[in-house]
């Protein structure tokens, strides 16, 4: 299927020297797609580049026919953009929120853009509450209230900005939920850390680290590759620094009061070992330690 979302060799500088990204290319097929990094990583930068918000210093970015650095108005009306927050004016009733957001898009007709408010506050499970202050809403409401306004118009490509932080684990499974249900129609990029809802739900995935893109594929073909590389043992405090100078320990959990060590290596690291079905979180923490990825074959 042809790439949604094309970017290519995309650099951006700040002004203060740091180099944000670094020729930067990879493609967003339909579907939801993951970008995956920690903080400082170059995640935000990347997104409001293609939310028209900044420019790069060089590179392309072609979304279907469009060329988004020159052709700003034209993306606009393609693009929803949900930013990491958002200022809504706490006494505002959520349907009249949404509702002048509907006109600053261009639904004039006032008969038309009542359905499209009823129809989204229904989608994001807001239409209970359309009459409630927005400031007396959770996180997670606000957050779905900001895909509702995200989803006006009807974009071909959704932005959506480290959405989980500071949401409760039940909130966090419904509002990504949503975002898959909305990525079966459009393109939907959802930068984030790395954590479990971003293997079921993301299609196409990259890990991104100090502006550039370390390794890039489906979930399933990244973790696959890591198979039989993975090797697990439980440790004490004390064997631990010995461990890990001997081999590649890529984690280390406390599980029941013990320390798990997770140690990447092509055969056995030694007796006590197993070895363990790689998840995404492996495949994260080789390709950050440069066992991987980009930085493993330079
Ligand atoms: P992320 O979203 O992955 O946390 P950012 O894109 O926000 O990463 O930041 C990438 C790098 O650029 C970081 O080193 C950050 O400090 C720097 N940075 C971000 N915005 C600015 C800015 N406006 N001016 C200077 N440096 C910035």
């Amino acid at each position: 299927m042809t790439a949604q979302l094309s970017i290519r060799d995309l650099s951006k500088t700040y002004r203060n020297g740091t180099r944000a990204l670094r020729g930067i290319s990879f493609d967003v097929p339909p579907g939801m797609f993951g970008l995956l990094g920690r903080n400082g990583a170059g995640k935000s930068t990347l997104m409001r580049i293609l939310a028209t918000l900044q420019d790069p210093d060089e590179g392309t970015i072609q979304l279907g026919e469009i060329d988004v650095i020159r052709e700003k108005e034209r993306v606009r009306e393609t693009l929803g953009y949900l930013p990491q927050s958002f200022g809504f004016h706490p006494r505002v009733r959520a349907e009249r929120l949404l509702d002048h957001f509907a006109v600053l898009k261009g639904l004039v007709d006032a008969a038309s853009r009542r359905d499209v408010v009823e129809a989204l506050l229904r989608r994001t499970n807001l239409w209970d509450v359309r009459n409630q202050r927005v400031g007396t809403f959770s996180g997670g409401m606000r957050q779905r209230l900001g895909v509702a306004i995200a989803l006006l118009g009807n974009p071909k490509l959704i932005i959506v900005d480290e959405p989980t932080a500071g949401l409760d684990p039940e909130e966090r499974v419904r509002f990504l939920n949503l975002l898959s249900e909305i990525g079966e129609a459009s393109a939907v990029i959802l930068s984030t850390h790395i954590d479990e809802d971003v293997e079921e739900l993301c299609s196409n995935l990259a890990i991104i680290d100090r502006g550039e893109i370390l390794l890039a594929g489906t979930p399933a073909h990244v973790i696959a590759e890591l198979r039989g590389w993975i090797w697990r043992r439980s440790v004490t405090r004390e064997e631990l620094p010995a461990l890990e100078s001997a081999h590649s320990v890529i984690s280390t959990k406390l599980l029941a009061g013990k320390t798990i060590a997770q140690v990447y290596s092509e055969t056995s690291p030694g007796p006590g070992f197993e070895s363990v079905e790689p998840d995404l979180k492996d495949v994260y923490f080789a390709v950050m330690a440069g066992l991987r990825g980009a930085r493993a074959a330079a």
